[in-house]
């Protein structure tokens, strides 16, 4: 029996009204905001111009002169008035992820929290924003940095995680004084306009935030173009595909301005001998299934010692065959829809490749058995006898490549011998193997856990990754530094003028 209501548009209005979405931002001729979850249109959302979208840049960048001046606790005060906001509209706002995005009921919510969790840690950052002091060569002089707000911090997002990774960006960006320019995914521009009008609820209890401090341009990449090439952008924070990247990276190297790239992933797990193979399928079956694939840190590659290989594998063909797929919203489904027909042609033609490069393919395919024009794709675990044709790319889709490997040296150098670099694990009881993994020699990943999967994240670590991931870094630890400027500053309090290196210049 389903407990979905009938209508994802009716609900999602009803959720968009609640949280103060104004009126003007939809409009008859606007871009159709769909939920994959039924394929229905929930509104036409006015898309903004490109006069528009410099003209916000223009006040974010005025907003950014006043907002730098007040002191940075005070600033982290905005920021816990908006985690008080999102834990009062967690629910409405955990299920417009849930409608436009697909996710299942416990991952929008999850989204929603991990923005408080961010919120939380921005908080206690605006206190601790430290600069060193540094010992000095010279007698009588004192040398120490200081860290002072950038500018505007553009973000671009990803369909995929609508609205976290704007927080991740923006509370640290805030806190550190800088303006924010967000220009979210044209995938989903309701959660975008839901967050900002939650933004707006904060600014009003805090009064006297300076107009402009957080804008939202909508639209497609055209529009993320504007916000990549204007030179009032200093910090550029943006995640997508690494085709994206490709775009976006040089464009921002041409003016120097700073870039925090969290680009494609294509993330591996190995099941090491003494693995405890229980908890090894559990955490491969919500890395590989979880968000049906498309997480930047969904399992894609899974390398399994020939030793465990024919216990651990046919009963993870099991789990493939019986996971509960369909409408997002129901109790006890754990795969929902992918995000469009492209995502699922894509699976299509990767599961293709692999067929013809001798893979034995578990599962796959449509699954048809829910109401309405959403596209639900069945998980697949895919037999590999090599590391070769689609194992190597990302497929934004829910595709395991399984391969055995020999020799704990062998599976790391296939391990990290793929472009992407964001996250890895291994399960392993074998200690050695566990601190080799995550040695210098072991993953190459941004990412590198023992005993879970590679996703699912906190904000507490620095989130980011190498090679073709970006290099970024964003959310915890000390990822704030990138939305600051360092000043490295030499006081002379003495009455003579020692030069350093001994260096004499007597005029
Ligand atoms: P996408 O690359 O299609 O789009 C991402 C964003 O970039 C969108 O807002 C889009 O409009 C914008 N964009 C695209 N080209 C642009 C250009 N030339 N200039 C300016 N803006 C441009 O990605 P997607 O399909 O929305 O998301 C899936 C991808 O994102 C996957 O590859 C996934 O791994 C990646 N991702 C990475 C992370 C991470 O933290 N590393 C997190 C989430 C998603």
């Amino acid at each position: 029996v389903s407990s979905a209501p009938a209508s994802v548009a009716d609900e999602a209005r009803a959720i968009l009204a609640r949280l103060g979405v104004p009126d003007s931002a939809f409009a008859p001729g606007g871009r159709p905001a769909r939920s994959p979850i039924t394929g229905e249109v929930i509104a036409h959302v006015r898309e903004t111009t490109p006069d528009e979208a410099k003209a916000a840049i223009g006040r974010a960048d005025a907003a950014f002169k006043a907002w730098r001046k007040i002191p940075a606790p005070r600033r982290g005060e905005f920021i816990r008035l908006l985690g008080e906001e999102l834990r009062a509209t967690k629910d409405d706002l955990g299920r417009l992820v849930t409608l436009e995005a697909g996710k299942i009921v416990s991952e929008g919510l999850g989204e929603v929290q991990e923005m408080i969790d961010i919120c939380d840690f921005a908080v206690g950052l605006s206190r601790q924003l430290y600069g060193l002091t540094i010992a000095t060569e010279r007698a009588d002089h004192r040398m120490m940095e200081t860290w002072h707000p950038v500018g505007v911090c553009g973000v671009i997002s990803a369909f995929n995680f609508p609205v976290a990774v704007w927080s991740w960006n923006a509370a640290l960006a805030l806190v550190c004084g800088d303006s924010v320019v967000w220009k979210p995914s044209e995938k989903t521009l309701l959660t975008a306009l839901a967050t900002h009008a939650i933004v707006e609820r904060a600014a009003k209890r805090f009064g006297g935030v300076p107009e402009g401090l957080c804008e939202v341009i909508l639209g497609g990449r055209e529009i993320g173009e504007i916000l990549v090439e204007d030179h009032r952008v200093p910090v550029l924070s943006a995640t997508g595909s690494t085709a994206m990247g490709r775009q976006v990276g040089p464009k921002l190297a041409e003016r120097f301005a700073r870039a925090i790239l969290e680009l494609g992933g294509n993330n591996a797990a190995i099941v090491a001998p003494s693995a405890d193979l229980d908890l090894a399928l559990r955490g491969i079956a919500f890395a590989a299934m979880g968000t049906a694939g498309q997480r930047c840190t969904t399992l894609r590659r899974l390398f399994v010692h020939e030793s465990v290989y024919d216990s651990l594998v046919p009963r993870l063909a099991k789990v493939y065959g019986s996971v509960k797929i369909g409408d997002p919203r129901e109790t006890g489904t754990l795969v929902g829809p992918l995000i469009d027909q492209a995502a699922f042609d894509g699976m299509e033609r990767a599961l293709d490749e692999a067929r013809a490069a001798g893979g034995k393919v578990h599962g796959g395919g449509r699954y048809t058995d829910v109401a309405g024009d959403g596209v639900y794709a069945r998980p697949a675990l895919v037999e590999m006898p090599g590391q070769t044709g689609p194992v190597t790319r990302e497929t934004f889709a829910p595709i395991l490549y399984v391969m055995r490997y020999s020799s704990f040296d062998e599976v790391i150098e296939l391990h990290n011998a793929v472009g992407a670099g964001l996250s890895s694990s291994i399960f392993t009881l074998n200690m050695r193997e566990a601190e080799a993994f995550i040695s210098a020699t072991g993953s190459d990943c941004g990412i590198a856990n023992v005993n879970i999967g590679p996703s699912g994240a906190e904000i507490g670590g620095a989130f980011g990754g190498e090679k073709e991931t970006g290099g970024g870094r964003e959310s915890g630890s000390d990822s704030w530094k990138a939305y600051m400027r360092r000043a490295t500053n030499t006081v002379n309090y003495g009455n003579t003028l020692p030069l350093a290196q001994g260096v004499k210049f007597d005029v």
